[in-house]
């Protein structure tokens, strides 16, 4: 990684370079201009009632060791830290809600467009769930598992029913420490209350609840959209696609998706190729329709890029339209796009931007709403300028997969592929694993601190579970092609991967998918000879360009589920090193995960390393060594 230069991806960089010389502002100005609020930075900012904000100025003679309401500086830290986590909960677990009720649509026969496409994954949330599904229509299953899973929202007594898919021994880690979640709403609300002036200012309580509610959201919110996407659109399987900016094509409609209902991305791709769509685009010149997302490689359909890629895209001037939903958009794609010829379609009424064109995605007329929205893009194609900077690069790339996917899976032989996976992992053929999650962030190099670690860690022969922009990063830099990242994979990773028929990137999805990381897991102590339980599985979550609260969240129900978890920039909650040891060293003791902060990417990896290595050595498997490894079977 070199100085100055602001993204990790050689297009990216290309475009930012352009933007500048045409006095085009981007986020990675607008990172370098605004300077955070110290305080603020390091989590000693109270504004939650109107006698602050408190900030609490560490040293000299303005020293604050108390807000005005008397709350210490513990206090506000963790009420920071529990507030972000509930604001990632709702964000994940609305976006789940709407998913059940688009389900319960489809079962009613309300919603036409969309239809049951996955029987077997709903026969098996109906049996988690205990629903009776044999012998029974499939719409009814279904209409029982929506309203049972819309259910999960408003329970005001008695456990979220998916903490049962958790190893028994995680779940009496959570019994004992009272992090058992109900409803999904309730606990974002009892967080709110929580967080209140003048309600709960017991740090260590505050924290626990930040792990309730973070539950909520992984065994909950986010767990309940990755089935329901499953059901209706089927169980992802791996498909060949391309990853780059790239892949804008001169002569075709460029149309890109960015945000997160599946629902949309799903009609929008399908009518794209519409006979009728497709005749449309040839009446005003262009030889065909090239989707493109921004966030997610469902479907198969080309990616350009994660978080900062947005508004780069635009440079290109080749995108006749954005279509936006919801979560992690920016909103000065409209200033951006208003040097170029694109239109910004805004879908969602919960996500409405100033000056872009609204067309209110109706579920009820789902794919009358995405003909609409590639309309508009047709029409635009022959109002290019021909302005901005070509780029060249794209990757094929390999997207897919899940645990009914992995649990699948024949490699020729009659072994479970989860029995092979272990016992490459007690061979040290694979050391460990990592799930590279979350966003790519202008405050780093963007992108360029995944990708880093993605080479390293498959170089150490660590296998890789990656989702939403870490994905994308992987995929912009080839990794996601599994020939170009064997060749970077080292040789226990690199022979197991063949041998189980695995790349060694696992891309399972968007944000909402990192919930697979925990079924896999959960499966691989079913399959038995590891860990009795999530904790101590020689696992680590990174997510080393985090920035959303989202991403907090998740990274709070990973460490609650037993994963130690290393969050890349400056730590939220530097100004308390009470909150640090609870954070790390006690939720370690009590759960087997923690959540650090590190801003070094060379540190990160160190830290993943030890983890890993030590909950090897806990597990009494043999010391990893580069190169030396056992064979499978041994
Ligand atoms: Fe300040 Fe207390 Fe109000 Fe927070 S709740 S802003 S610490 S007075």
């Amino acid at each position: 990684m070199y100085e100055n230069i602001k993204s990790g991806n050689k297009s990216s960089e290309q475009l930012i370079q352009w933007s500048k010389s045409y006095w085009i502002e981007t986020c990675f100005d607008r990172a370098e201009k605004i300077k955070p609020c110290p305080s603020g930075a390091t989590g000693a900012c109270c504004r939650i009632c109107h006698m602050g904000p408190c900030r609490f100025l560490q040293s000299g003679e303005g020293k604050v060791e108390k807000g005005v309401c008397g709350a210490t500086l513990a206090t506000v830290v963790s009420r920071n830290i529990l507030r972000m986590s509930a604001a990632g909960a709702a964000a994940h677990s609305d976006q789940a809600r709407d998913l059940a009720l688009t389900l319960l649509g489809v079962a009613n026969g309300k919603v036409k467009d969309l239809k049951i496409t996955d029987t077997k994954k709903l026969h098996r949330i109906a049996g988690i769930l205990g629903i009776e599904f044999s012998q029974r229509d499939i719409d009814n299953v279904a209409k029982d598992v929506a309203e049972t899973l819309l259910e999960e929202f408003g329970k005001q007594k008695g456990s979220l029913r998916f903490i049962k898919r958790a190893p028994q021994k995680t779940q009496e880690r959570w019994e004992k420490w009272g992090i058992i979640p109900s409803g999904i709403d309730r606990e974002i609300i009892e967080a709110m209350h929580r967080t209140n002036i003048g309600v709960d200012h017991e740090p260590d309580s505050l924290l626990l609840s930040t792990l309730k509610v973070s539950l909520a959201d992984g065994w909950g919110g986010t767990m309940i959209s990755a089935d329901i996407m499953d059901i209706l659109f089927g169980i992802p399987q791996p498909v060949k696609s391309q990853g780059g900016l790239g892949l804008f094509k001169e002569k075709e409609v460029n149309l890109v998706f960015i945000g997160h209902d599946p629902t949309l991305l799903g009609v929008i791709t399908e009518v794209s190729s519409e006979p009728d769509i497709l005749e449309y685009a040839n009446s005003k010149g262009a030889e065909g329709i090239n989707l493109s997302n921004i966030y997610s490689m469902k479907y198969g359909i080309n990616m350009s890029g994660g978080f900062t890629n947005q508004e780069l895209c635009l440079i290109t001037g080749l995108i006749d339209a954005i279509a936006v939903d919801f979560q992690c958009i920016m909103p000065t794609l409209i200033e951006v796009a208003n040097n170029f010829h694109t239109k910004i379609i805004t879908t969602s009424q919960k996500a409405r931007f100033p000056g872009a064109l609204h067309v209110q995605y109706d579920i009820n007329r789902a794919k009358d709403t995405a003909r609409e929205i590639v309309r508009i893009a047709i029409d635009n194609y022959p109002n290019r300028t021909g302005s901005g900077e070509r780029i060249t690069e794209y990757f094929s790339v390999l997207s897919g997969f899940s645990q009914e996917y992995l649990e699948s899976m024949s490699n020729g032989t009659t072994v479970p592929p989860f029995r092979i996976i272990n016992d490459a992992i007690i061979t040290g053929r694979i050391r460990g694993i990592v799930g590279l999650i979350g966003s790519d962030n202008p405050r780093v190099q963007a992108a360029g601190i995944h990708s880093y670690l993605a080479r390293e860690l498959i170089g150490d022969d660590i296998l890789v579970l990656s989702t939403e922009c870490a994905s994308a990063a992987c995929a912009l830099s080839g990794y996601l092609n599994p020939e170009i990242a064997l060749k970077e994979a080292g040789p226990g990773l690199m022979g197991a991967c063949e041998e189980i028929g695995i790349p060694p990137i696992i891309h399972l999805g968007g944000s909402v998918d990192s919930s697979r990381i925990l079924t896999i897991l959960s499966a691989m102590v079913d399959e038995g000879s590891l860990s009795d339980e999530i904790g101590g599985i020689p696992i680590v979550i990174i997510a080393p360009e985090w920035l959303t609260e989202k991403e907090l969240s998740a990274a709070c129900c990973f460490a609650a589920s037993g994963i130690p978890v290393i969050l890349g920039g400056t730590s939220p909650i530097e100004a308390s090193e009470e909150i640090t040891k609870i954070m790390t060293e006690v939720w370690f003791e009590r759960f087997r995960g923690a959540v650090h902060f590190e801003t070094n990417p060379e540190k990160i990896f160190d830290l993943t390393i030890e983890y890993i290595d030590k909950a090897r050595e806990v597990l009494n498997l043999r010391e990893y060594e580069y190169g030396k490894s056992g064979a499978l079977n041994d």
